[in-house]
């Protein structure tokens, strides 16, 4: 998937609207927060001040400031929530999507 001008590879699927990827490209590490990007997408639309369009489709929401639980499966804490498009908001915990 294209995300502005990089290439991000959305491994895992916690729900058809949610996913995460590990960003930093490289598998032989104990990965950290800052490391996971989480996407979501969305049936809304986000104006693109620098394109001046609208856009649809994948989203990413900052997360550098959760808590990484556990990896496999997925649990971050605390809720993730993308303000700038519909709203959605919940938490993965145990690799799932649990809307709020
Ligand atoms: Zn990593
Ligand atoms: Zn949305």
């Amino acid at each position: 998937m294209a995300f502005l001008d990089k290439d991000v590879r959305v491994k895992n699927l916690v729900d058809p609207r949610v996913a995460y990827s590990w960003t930093c490209g490289d598998g032989n590490h104990e990965h950290t927060i800052e490391c996971l990007w989480v996407w979501h997408k969305c049936d809304g639309s986000l104006l693109d001040p620098e394109a001046g369009k609208d856009y649809r489709g994948w989203m990413p929401s900052g997360v550098g400031l959760h808590t990484l639980i556990s990896i496999e499966p997925l649990h971050i804490e605390a809720s993730v929530y993308w303000p700038a498009c519909c709203g959605l908001h919940g938490f993965i915990r145990n690799g799932k999507w649990e809307s709020v």
